[in-house]
């Protein structure tokens, strides 16, 4: 399972502002103009989802990636009204939801 980015631009916004990337006039300079990420495939793990719930697994967080993308996602749209991005990059919070119950057997819960 992928986590459906939208391209929005806002975690690239705040991982610049918290100075978690290297930046050049105020924005990481791996942003291009066109608002993509000039090094998508090698980006620092905090940029991507996937990597970053991997990695707490690994440390003993106990939360399936569905769940994870999940929250995630309100933590998109919370940097989205942050930096007032346009609503046609809202996500839907609730598709890795049907995924997750899917792989319960049907069951939702923990
Ligand atoms: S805030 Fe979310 S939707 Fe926007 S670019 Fe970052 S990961 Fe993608
Ligand atoms: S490395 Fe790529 S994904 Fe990460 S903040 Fe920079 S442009 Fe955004």
């Amino acid at each position: 399972m992928t986590f459906a980015c939208s391209g929005c631009g806002a975690c690239c916004r705040a991982a610049a502002d918290a100075g978690l990337v290297p930046t050049r006039d105020g924005h990481c300079v791996h942003l291009t103009d066109d608002q993509q990420c000039a090094i998508y495939a090698t980006r620092p793990e905090i940029c991507d989802v996937a990597a970053t719930h991997a990695r707490q697994v690994g440390q003993g967080l106990q939360m399936t990636q569905a769940t994870y993308f999940t929250l995630s996602t309100h933590a998109c749209h919370a940097l989205m009204d942050r930096y007032d991005i346009e609503p046609r990059f809202r996500l839907d919070p609730s598709r890795y939801t049907h995924a997750d119950t899917m792989r319960r057997g049907g069951q939702y819960g923990p």
